[in-house]
């Protein structure tokens, strides 16, 4: 049995496991062995619907060494005007590129994909089975603890009977060549009816897929257990030209969080300012899993008038669908797409620095790519763990709307702790995956209208963690612990 000696072992070659080992060996002269049982580097989006694309703009999502992009804006589509998304091929062959121009050619990281971590801390090949010994002289990384479920590999938690096609939104592209029944082929006709089951982001790109191939919005049904609020996209740019809508957005969320009075009212708040949306304005939302829209999509969704909220669904019949509170009539032949795969599954939070292990969390929401670079960063640049663990809190992500308050103290505090670092602030006002720092870096101090943006940003700042404080602890939350699981 052979034995590879490392200073650190990275679980998970995906977003996170990548940003932080693009950071580590950039801040660093470690060595990293990075393991992963896929077969390319990537994680979840090597698996993704083909129509997927970041929800944000590329421009500060992946790793910090290489840009993803060119930083241009769409001149069509949904998202015209505003920076481009990547498409989810498009990711992978940008990690593919972190792999082949940075990690490998830096000399210090050892790539071993097809591969996973036994519980005993060996490897083992998936290919060959071969079992190699390890040495971890310093950390091992757990990067795999935010990992998504994602609709390829989900098993659907409902009963379906037979005759009844189901498919994750994967096969929608090629189900014009996909293998058919003969009654099928014979007609050459493929589903025209389609009922889309789940509300989170993964529904709503396949509603907006559906609609922008030609499906009828008549020909949809969409069974949406929760309704959402959503982040208005236009308060994600980059760009300084969106320094108002971005930077200002900021300081309005700091306005709602210091001045609300119930957690309903700041979402409110939040959409009176422009930050969030939502698809239906009769519905007040239970659910904000951080999805990003832009108005265009929002618009598009609303053309599905067929929105069944009697729950999730139980069993799908030929003729019926048996949902939580009721049964829904549905045609023969109805194409149903499982977009029920919870994206955020419920996880408890734990220190991110622990002995002999990091365990890479959010230390910024939403913004995974972000966080596993800075905790690299960090891990780099400090040895003391209380003091990693001050910089970098894990900010527990909001299962449930009373969650929000507590979620953004954590994220507010953070922001405050990496300021009173001069190292880890500069690093950040450089890096690329902060989307607002490089923005920040760039004012004019002629610029009166932006310097008052940021004073009253600034302003706003303790009166916003106060309050949001306050309705932490009044913020009753039954659905907080993660057992309740979650599903979009
Ligand atoms: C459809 C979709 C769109 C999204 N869009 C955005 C977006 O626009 N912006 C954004 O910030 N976030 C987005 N997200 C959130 C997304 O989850 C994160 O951005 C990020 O990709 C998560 O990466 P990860 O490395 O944590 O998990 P993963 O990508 O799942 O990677 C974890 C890896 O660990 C490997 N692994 C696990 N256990 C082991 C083991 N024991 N041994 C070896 N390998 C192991 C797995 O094989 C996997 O490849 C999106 C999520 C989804 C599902």
């Amino acid at each position: 049995m052979s034995t590879l000696e490392t200073d650190y072992l990275v679980i998970g070659a995906g977003t996170s496991g990548l940003a932080f080992s693009d950071a580590l060996v950039a801040e660093s002269d470690a060595r990293v062995l990075l393991v992963d049982r896929r077969g390319q580097p990537g994680g979840h989006w090597t698996e993704a619907y083909p129509f997927v694309r970041l929800h944000q703009p590329s421009a500060f999502y992946g790793v910090n060494s290489l840009d993803l992009g060119r930083s241009r804006k769409d001149d069509s589509g949904l998202n015209a005007g505003l920076y481009e998304l990547a498409s989810g091929s498009e990711v992978c062959s940008y990690f593919d590129r972190v792999m082949r121009e940075r990690l490998l050619p830096s000399g210090r990281l050892d790539w071993r994909p097809m591969t996973e971590v036994l519980p005993d801390g060996r490897l083992r090949n998936l290919l060959s089975g071969e079992i190699t010994e390890l040495v971890v002289r310093r950390r091992v990384v757990d990067a795999a603890y935010g990992a998504p479920r994602i609709a390829a590999n989900h098993r659907p938690p409902f009963e379906i009977a037979p005759g009844v096609q189901c498919v994750p939104p994967n096969a929608l592209p090629g189900l014009a060549t996909a293998p058919r029944g003969p009654a099928e082929a014979a007609s050459n006709l493929l589903p025209r009816r389609f009922v889309i089951l789940g509300a989170g982001k993964t529904a709503m790109d396949t509603g907006v897929w559906l609609l922008q191939s030609g499906a009828r919005p008549e020909d949809i049904q969409w069974v949406m257990p929760r309704d959402s609020w959503l982040i208005h996209r236009l308060t994600t740019q980059p760009g300084m030209e969106f320094f108002e809508h971005s930077i200002g957005s900021q300081a309005d969320q700091m306005q709602a969080f210091a001045e609300a009075s119930t957690v309903d009212d700041l979402f409110l708040r939040l959409e009176a300012a422009g930050c969030v949306m939502r698809i239906h304005r009769d519905r007040l939302p239970t659910m904000f899993h951080l999805a990003t829209i832009s108005p265009g999509e929002v618009d598009e969704l609303r053309r599905i008038e067929q929105v069944i909220r009697l729950g999730r669904v139980r069993r799908i019949e030929p003729h019926q669908m048996v949902l939580e509170h009721g049964e829904v009539p549905v045609a023969e032949g109805t194409l149903f797409i499982d977009c029920t795969a919870s994206a955020v599954e419920p996880r408890p939070a734990q220190p991110i620095f622990q002995d002999g292990r990091i365990v890479i969390q959010l230390v910024r929401l939403p913004q995974p790519a972000f966080s596993a670079a800075l905790i690299g960063w960090v891990e780099a640049h400090h040895s003391d763990d209380t003091v990693k663990n001050g910089l970098c809190r894990t900010v527990p992500f909001p299962y449930s709307m009373a969650d929000y308050p507590a979620t953004m103290l954590v994220n507010l505090s953070n922001q405050a702790a990496w300021g009173r670092d001069p190292g880890l602030r500069a690093w950040m006002r450089a890096s690329r995956l902060d989307g607002f720092g490089p923005m920040l870096s760039q004012v004019d101090p002629q610029d009166a209208g932006k310097l008052a943006i940021l004073a009253r940003l600034k302003a706003l700042a303790a009166p916003a963690m106060q309050n949001l404080a306050r309705l932490a602890a009044t913020a009753r939350s039954p659905a907080s612990t993660p057992a309740g699981g979650t599903r979009p």
